[in-house]
């Protein structure tokens, strides 16, 4: 099937409340232009680099998003445009996004990452270092980032109850803080293989590489 039919397929079985983010990662130009002449125009990426390079190629009415982990030296390199950056790991992550964000005069969107995985091999806060975070006086003084919800990834398993188990306490997680905070509007869970679970959990947005564009190497 061709990145079209793909495209096609996939938003057939999202719901128009989900927002659909195309994993553009490892993959060429050419296929980003396929699905944008679809119509699509949220893209996500793992690599400042790689990311950066399409954004300059690129129509500018594309929405990047950095769904990967980031290290702090890499910020300064996409602050000027970045729509979104999923995985917020750290709070000195988030003090170093806000500060090149002011650079460009901008406020940046981001999503706090959540360890909801029983495998410990994924990157993200735990729930009490989330709340002290989102809790704490100083974050408020943080006037270029701002807070529009979570993210989370599963345990890559066949396991699908547990898949769900993860999903639900990440979701709970986010209904709890989105009661307590006005800007909480975005639930960033669910990829190839498991977002018909993720959005069944209460998704808002789900990442979407492999059965869009196929295998990546
Ligand atoms: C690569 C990646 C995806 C997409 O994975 P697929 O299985 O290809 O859909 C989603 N989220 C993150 C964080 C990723 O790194």
């Amino acid at each position: 099937m061709s990145i079209k039919e793909n495209l096609l397929a996939v938003k057939q079985t999202i719901p128009n409340s989900v927002t659909l983010v195309a994993v553009s990662k490892t993959k060429p130009i050419s296929d980003i232009q396929e699905a944008y002449d679809q119509g699509q125009r949220i893209f996500g990426e793992n690599r400042v680099q790689e990311m950066t390079e399409k954004w300059e190629k690129m129509p500018k009415d594309i929405e990047w998003h950095m769904i990967g982990h980031l290290q702090r030296n890499k910020v300064k390199y996409m602050a000027e445009y970045v729509s979104l950056v999923h995985g917020v790991d750290s709070p000195r992550l988030l003090t170093e996004i806000n500060k090149q964000a002011e650079k460009h005069n901008r406020t940046i969107p981001c999503l706090l990452q959540v360890h909801i995985a029983e495998e410990d091999t994924k990157f993200g806060f735990n729930e009490e270092e989330l709340l002290d975070l989102v809790r704490n006086e100083n974050f408020k003084l943080h006037k270029n980032v701002k807070i529009v919800g979570l993210m989370g990834m599963a345990t890559f398993t066949e396991n699908m109850d547990q898949v769900r188990r993860e999903f639900k306490s990440l979701q709970s997680l986010y209904l709890k803080l989105k009661s307590e905070y006005a800007d909480f509007t975005t639930l960033s869970m669910g990829m190839s293989g498991d977002y018909q679970i993720a959005i069944e959990e209460g998704s808002t947005m789900v990442r979407i590489g492999s059965s869009i564009f196929g295998c990546r190497n």
